[in-house]
């Protein structure tokens, strides 16, 4: 209205119709928490930050967290970058996930309303719908940024606007109570976050053609299980164990065996921190125990799952005292007949398991005793493995009931939520898996959004101009390789017999990578980057930065093993450890090949989908609402690698938008294009740009969308549309 090209053509109604519109914007920003003033002298832009780092000025680092900043003191948690949703964990509950907030993002244009997590379920469902084909939705982020909770939004976003019958609402329930059940086997409190995620889930939504939820299917990747038998110190075991002893009913306790003290429990208290302030044990199993009904756990794989769960617990306390040669001999047999009677295992079988290793000559059998650490060694490993296999068995029951039996099932959107870069004081074999994930996952983002970038332009006619970025191919490559990556070599060493060790596979790597330009050995670290390393050390040069990993503990790790004998008694528990074939002579495939292979069909999966990224950010490590920690974000954007993100989708054409969409918002500018457009909204575009200005270097007309090459030329439009 301020627009003094438009003072002539405006008609009394045209301005009341425009007067509505701005109102109605103004009421739904105001409901989204933005603020439109219209009299104020701030653009919007200015005063809550831009909505999309595609748009900013200088992509500079310190740009991006301005910006973030900014958004965040508004309680504005998302920014978009493109498609793409960055979002801060604000830390209290923020009133813009009810139902409501659901509606007004339902069928609603992506960049209509202000970035919101609803916004980007919402866009991938309906191109889900009128495309017919499949989605993800990858969320990363440190421990603690709010990946499980965005995962959770947007299940319940799904299980609340998709249309639904009686009979799919049962679905749904199932889908939504397997986050309890899981979080419960797989999440424990860390220093980083009370509700911590120990395992990386990948969860398909699987839709019929009408768009309704039929099914569901979780794969999980490694699941952290030496917290099974250690925590550190402000650290917790799984909440289950908790909730079980803090919970149980009185009956279910002596069934069990169990005290109602989680201090009696060695497994328990190793962190001295059974009792935490957030977290309600009792409450929990509730809701757990109400979960694994929806689920539909009948009472014997409920008996059976917590039998396991009393079983561990009993394990810890088994305890050893040397005899006259120093070999270990049970302290006495009470806890260790708990545990043969919860998993129904021979008792003298277990005893002998866990005190004598059986090596198998040709003719004979020979029993060699254990030391003391050598017998809680086999102990432990006893222990995760059981709880690493009823984990596992628990996802396939999950499955199972959230399996879609009667409708054909049409599309899938599959929710990834999967640790996120770690870089601690001391990195050890779980880090270097996790950074490797990462690189793949870098990698895969690479390749889908090049490529549906160059498919984007090619579709509209545009000629596609090559892109510059860092290749991360060579970090894979430098892991994972047959024969030469890290995880080949470190294969090797776990095989080879005789005095292979930890310092050993460090040797090998320094012999075979010394000269790759992204491993650094302590021999080389002087003159490569003059930073220390420590003898048992090397550094890789992540995508994301540099990570040094200590090579203790990485062998053992990989190998995982469990002797044979003890591995007997636990194939007893046929239903729950059918997985493990004893009769199989041959080696088990080691951990780190495992997860390589896991991770190799997880891409493979995802790249034949269409792919949609969440970015969560930690705002600070006191898990304080209102706390902005600068040095935190800056450390995050760059793990997240959200600067490069930001290059490949600014390089060429940094802002595009259908015809239709961008004359609808922009008409108001032209003369000729308000209040209708007659003819093609292209040429509608076309006359409108011309209007504005536009260099023909600037933009380019594609098929269906209009791409603008620098944010400048789109923010002057902005401004000019903000005044109006
Ligand atoms: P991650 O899965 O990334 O480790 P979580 O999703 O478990 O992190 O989030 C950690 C905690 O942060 C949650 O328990 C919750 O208290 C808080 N949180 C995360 N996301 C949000 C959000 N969108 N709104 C409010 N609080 C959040
Ligand atoms: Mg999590």
């Amino acid at each position: 209205l301020l627009c003094p090209s438009m003072g002539p053509h405006m008609s009394k109604v045209m301005e009341s119709k425009l007067q509505h519109k701005i109102a109605k914007n103004k009421a739904l920003l105001f409901a989204l928490g933005g603020r439109l003033d219209m009299e104020g002298a701030l653009t919007t832009r200015d005063r809550v930050g831009i909505q999309d780092f595609v748009l900013l000025d200088e992509t500079t680092e310190v740009a991006i967290i301005s910006n973030l900043k900014k958004r965040f003191s508004k309680d504005l948690i998302y920014t978009y970058i493109g498609t793409l949703i960055v979002s801060v964990n604000p830390y209290k509950d923020l009133d813009i996930y009810n139902k409501k907030q659901m509606d007004v993002y339902m069928g609603v244009n992506f960049f209509e309303l202000p970035p919101h997590i609803y916004a980007l379920a919402d866009n991938a469902y309906h191109t889900m719908l009128t495309e017919f084909n499949n989605h993800f939705i990858l969320i990363s982020g440190e421990s603690g940024a709010g990946k499980t909770e965005a995962s959770k939004k947007i299940l319940q976003y799904y299980a609340v606007s998709c249309p639904s019958t009686t009979l799919m609402n049962t679905v749904r329930d199932k889908m939504l109570m397997s986050n309890p059940v899981l979080e419960a086997f797989g999440n424990a409190k860390t220093l980083k976050n009370d509700n911590s995620s120990r395992f990386g889930k990948y969860m398909d939504i699987q839709f019929d053609s009408q768009g309704d939820a039929v099914g569901g299917h979780i794969l999980n990747y490694l699941l952290e299980k030496s917290r099974v038998v250690h925590q550190n110190h402000g650290e917790r075991n799984f909440h289950v164990f908790y909730q079980l002893v803090e919970g149980g009913s009185d009956d279910l306790l002596t069934q069990l065996g169990l005290k109602r003290d989680v201090q009696h429990y060695y497994y328990l208290t190793q962190g001295e921190c059974a009792i935490v302030s957030s977290i309600n044990d009792k409450n929990d199993w509730k809701s757990v125990k109400n979960a694994l009904q929806v689920i539909e756990f009948d009472e014997t794989n409920t008996n059976h799952l917590f039998r396991v769960v009393a079983s561990v617990l009993h394990l810890g306390n088994v305890h050893f005292d040397p005899d006259s040669k120093g070999h270990a001999l049970l302290k006495n047999n009470t806890e260790l007949n708990w545990v043969s009677d919860l998993l129904g295992v021979d008792a003298n079988n277990l005893k002998e398991g866990l005190t004598f290793r059986k090596i198998e000559a040709k003719t004979e059998q020979v029993l060699s005793p254990f030391t003391i650490d050598h017998a809680i060694y086999v102990r432990d490993a006893l222990a995760k493995a059981i709880y690493g296999q009823t984990f596992t068995w628990l996802v396939n029951r999950i499955n199972e009931s959230m399996e879609n039996k009667d409708s054909p099932r049409k599309t899938v959107i599959g929710l990834l939520d999967i640790y996120g870069f770690e870089v601690f004081y001391v990195n050890s074999f779980e880090q270097f898996c996790i950074n490797y994930c990462n690189e793949k996952l870098q990698q895969l983002f690479i390749q889908l959004t090049l490529k549906a970038e160059q498919e984007e332009y090619e579709a509209e006619g545009i000629e596609w101009e090559p892109v510059q970025f860092f290749n991360n191919k060579i970090i894979c490559d430098l892991v994972e390789e047959k024969h030469r990556g890290i995880i080949s070599i470190l294969d090797e060493e776990c095989l080879r017999p005789g005095d292979a060790t930890d310092l050993t596979f460090l040797d090998r790597l320094e012999e075979k990578m010394g000269n790759h330009p992204h491993f650094v050995t302590h021999r080389l670290a002087d003159k490569m980057t003059r930073k220390t390393l420590e003898r048992g050390d090397f550094r890789l040069l992540h995508y994301a930065g540099e990570v040094t990993y200590c090579v203790v503990g990485f062998l053992d790790k990989n190998n995982d093993l469990l002797y044979r004998n003890i591995k007997n008694v636990i194939c007893l528990l046929q239903e729950c450890f059918s997985a493990v074939d004893t009769t199989n002579k041959r080696r088990p495939e080691t951990v780190a090949t495992q997860f390589k292979n896991s991770l190799q069909k997880l891409t493979e999966m995802l790249m034949a989908k269409e792919a949609w990224y969440i970015r969560c950010l930690k705002s600070n490590e006191s898990k304080q609402p209102g706390q902005f920690d600068e040095a935190l974000i800056r450390h995050q954007v760059k793990y997240l690698g959200l600067m490069e993100h930001l290059r490949v989708r600014r390089a060429g054409f940094a802002y595009r938008r259908k015809y239709e969409d961008f004359l609808k918002r922009y008409k108001p500018l032209c003369p000729a294009t308000w209040p209708h457009w007659r003819g093609m909204p292209a040429d509608g575009v076309e006359v409108l740009a011309q209007h504005l200005g536009y260099l023909p270097d600037e933009y380019k007309m594609g098929r269906t969308k209009i791409f603008i090459r620098h944010p400048r030329t789109l923010y002057a439009t902005e401004d000019a549309y903000e005044k109006c």
